[in-house]
């Protein structure tokens, strides 16, 4: 459903709600990227980069620098100890990550298994890879996995569950208890785990548990992030994606003839980040908690009912007590009704998921707050 019927081209949630915005001169809390720029020693080494002449193709794998730096910061923050010679794979951002292990591991015949809500672009490469796309709800209000479902989702077909946690659009962390109950059921129906945490650093209730950390993960699972969330630069497409060598090679294989190489200027930079000292990674996820709070507030004096977020850059908000049952009519009409710009979350779900979630809105917080407190003065003139 990457092409519709009618022959033209399918665009993206984000890039629909972000030209409505931009048509609007509305604030953009649709799309998520923050507003302000990252640490300024790592744009100032991407420049000096540029200018000793790191222009031309970087290695497929990823620089040594970037590939050593990925491999240290797990073993810091996880005690994970990722091979940086063999199990580390620098990609172009998350995005590639993810298509790269879906194509690399399912095809026609093979299902995929993703939680509900799902990243948008989770269910378009499993379309493109010819497999079968089945989802588990995250139930409200917490949006944890609902694990029966989850079982009961799994079959001989399932080759590989999908997941990101800290999840988009939820903004839920799940819960060690899930999370161990998930590998228990990977391992029983001998699924694959590929983990998006591009939110690693971006938790407000408590450290991050990557699934790898976990007994009995590590062998078949492949954790993905990205420098776009931890550095805020969204736009230099710096990913990578970690796990034993057998399974990285086989997405490596794939990688190389959907890009070959990644944003050669950007990897030392990246390396450069991924080396900060602890407090800049608990310096970003207390300024992310503060917006948090405040957009959180604002929203709920506009009369929504707010979902607590507990981690991204996203919080849920329910439109339902304004009288709004249609979250997806009320994002399109918003930006020029008040001025402001949200997704709606039916648009991250198939059409059952998409009724449980109808009245949801998804608003993106990583803004200044100046930004966030313009916006609730203008979403109170919804009531
Ligand atoms: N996964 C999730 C859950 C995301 O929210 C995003 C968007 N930031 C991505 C992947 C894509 O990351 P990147 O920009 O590094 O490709
Ligand atoms: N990941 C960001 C979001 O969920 C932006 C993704 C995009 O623009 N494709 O808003």
């Amino acid at each position: 459903n990457l092409l519709r019927p009618d022959g033209a081209l399918g665009i993206t949630i984000f890039e629909e709600i972000t030209a409505l915005a931009a048509a609007h001169g509305a604030i953009n809390l649709g799309q998520g990227f923050p507003d302000e720029d990252g640490p300024p020693e790592i744009l100032e080494a991407a420049r000096a980069a540029i200018a000793a002449g790191a222009n031309q193709y970087a290695p497929g794998r990823g620089v040594p620098e970037l590939r050593a730096a990925v491999a240290s910061h797990q073993e810091r923050f996880y005690g994970l100890r990722p091979d940086p010679e063999t199990g580390v794979l620098v990609t172009t951002g998350a995005t590639e990550a993810i298509a790269a292990a879906v194509l690399a591991f399912a095809g026609p015949g093979d299902e995929v298994l993703t939680f509900e809500p799902f990243y948008d672009s989770y269910g378009a490469v499993i379309g493109l890879a010819g497999a079968d796309h089945i989802t588990a709800p995250l139930r409200a209000p917490d949006f944890q996995p609902d694990l029966e479902a989850l079982e009961a989702a799994m079959s001989s077909r399932t080759r590989m569950l999908l997941l990101n946690n800290p999840h988009n659009p939820t903004g839920s962390v799940f819960t060690r208890e899930a999370l161990t109950r998930i590998i228990e059921l990977a391992v029983r129906h001998d699924v694959l785990l590929v983990t998006d945490e591009v939110y690693e650093h971006l938790t407000f209730d408590g450290a991050h548990i990557p699934v790898a950390s976990l007994p009995g993960a590590a062998e078949r699972t492949l954790t993905i992030s990205s420098a776009g969330k931890t550095f805020s630069v969204t736009g230099w497409k710096v990913g990578w994606l970690t796990g034993p060598e057998e399974l990285v090679a086989r997405v490596r294989t794939v990688k190389s003839f959907l890009t070959y190489s990644s944003g050669m200027p950007f990897q030392g930079a990246v390396a450069l980040g991924l080396g900060l000292p602890d407090a800049f990674f608990t310096g970003i996820a207390e300024t992310l908690r503060r917006k948090k709070d405040q957009l959180s507030s604002g929203l709920a004096a506009a009369g929504f009912r707010v979902h607590a977020s507990q981690g991204t850059y996203f919080v849920i908000a329910d439109c339902a007590p304004l009288g709004v049952v249609d979250a997806t009519d009320l994002a399109r009409r918003l930006p020029a009704l008040v001025g402001v710009a949200a997704i709606p979350v039916p648009v991250f779900c198939h059409p059952e998921g998409a009724e449980r979630t109808r009245s949801l809105l998804r608003f993106a917080f990583c803004k200044t707050s100046e930004i966030l407190e313009d916006a609730a003065g203008r979403l109170a003139s919804l009531q």
